[in-house]
Order: structure tokens, then C-alpha cells, then sequence
């Protein structure tokens, strides 16, 4: 294959069935996806739930891939994996045992019915920003540096995991 890989950000969450234990074992599945490689992952963050706070807190990360897949069929290998994880949507912003989202694929910019990118979320959740900056600080979004953008958001409920041993 002659392309040059493109770069693409994957942000996990999961706060179900042992979080820790499912970001983690996800991180090495995104390295095994077809055409695919887990360049970087940052360290492991816990927050407090978006939404319903009636649930557990969430285990989050940042994913760097090097990738010959187009954004869709990535989007696809996400939620196939998000499957094996079984994960059920049983009410918006509730419990799951693994959410991926694709954050940036390359520069793309665009909406279609399945996909927006950036994902529209980045900016305002303390929980993507951080992890993101952790592996790339200086990466813009809009005319904004990651690493500018989580200096300045809220850290309210974002905790870094001390690393396993
Ligand atoms: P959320 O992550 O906001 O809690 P879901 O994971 O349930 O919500 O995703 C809802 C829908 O968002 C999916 O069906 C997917 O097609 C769509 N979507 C749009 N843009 C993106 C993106 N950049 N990354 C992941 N999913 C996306
Ligand atoms: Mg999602």
C-alpha cells in the first residue's frame, strides 16, 4: 500500500462490568483493527458521569491511530468493536460498557447521517480535552491548540489514574 497512513483520535469511555479492565483491553483491540494501528494512548482518567448521575463514574482515554481506513469504514470497525463489548444503549448519556468516538480523523471537517467530525463534543468535555492533550498538545482544533484548550477548561471531576505497575 503506497498512502501515507492517516492520523485519527479515538476517545474511550466506559463505566460498566469493570472500566478499567474494558478501556484497557480496547486500547490493544483499536491496534488489531484491519489497516490499523494504535500509535499512542494516554494515561487513564476517571469522571463523573455527563447526564443521569445516578450511575457509576467513567474510566476515559485518548487513542492515536495511524489508519488506511476511509472515516467511515473506522466509524464501522468502532462500533463493531463497541459491539463485542456488548455494549446496550439503554437511554442517552447512561451506562455503557464501552463508548468510542471518533474524535479527528486527519484535518476532515464534514457532517454526514453517521458521522461528524471533529466530533462536536471535543471542546467542551474536560474528559477528551485533557486525555487529548496528554498525546496531542499541539494538534488544532478550529484556529485552537488542544494543549490551549484543555489549559483552559473546568478539571471538576476529571481524576488521572495512577498508572499499573
Ligand atoms: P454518545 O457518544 O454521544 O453518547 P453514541 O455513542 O450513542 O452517543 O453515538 C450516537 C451516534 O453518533 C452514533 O450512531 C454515530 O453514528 C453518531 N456519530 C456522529 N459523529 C460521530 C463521531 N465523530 N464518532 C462517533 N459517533 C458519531
Ligand atoms: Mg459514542
Amino acid at each position: 500500500m503506497t498512502e501515507q497512513p492517516r492520523l485519527a483520535y479515538v476517545g474511550l469511555g466506559s463505566n460498566l462490568d469493570d472500566p478499567e479492565h474494558q478501556v484497557r483491553r480496547a486500547l490493544a483491540e483499536l491496534d488489531a483493527l484491519p489497516l490499523t494501528r494504535c500509535e499512542a494512548g494516554s494515561p487513564l482518567y476517571r469522571s463523573t458521569p455527563m447526564g443521569p448521575q445516578d450511575q457509576p463514574p467513567f474510566i476515559n482515554a485518548v487513542a492515536r491511530l495511524a489508519t488506511h481506513l476511509s472515516p467511515l469504514a473506522l466509524l464501522d470497525q468502532l462500533q463493531a468493536l463497541e459491539q463485542r463489548h456488548r455494549r446496550v444503549r439503554r437511554r442517552h448519556w447512561g451506562p455503557r460498557t464501552l463508548d468510542l468516538d471518533l474524535l479527528l480523523y486527519g484535518d476532515c471537517r464534514g457532517r454526514w447521517p453517521r458521522l461528524t467530525l471533529p466530533h462536536p463534543g471535543i471542546t467542551e468535555r474536560n474528559f477528551v480535552l485533557v486525555p487529548l492533550a496528554d498525546i496531542a498538545p499541539d494538534t488544532c482544533i478550529g484556529d485552537a491548540a488542544v494543549s490551549h484548550l484543555a489549559d483552559a477548561i473546568d478539571r471538576d471531576g476529571l481524576q488521572r489514574l495512577v498508572p499499573q505497575q
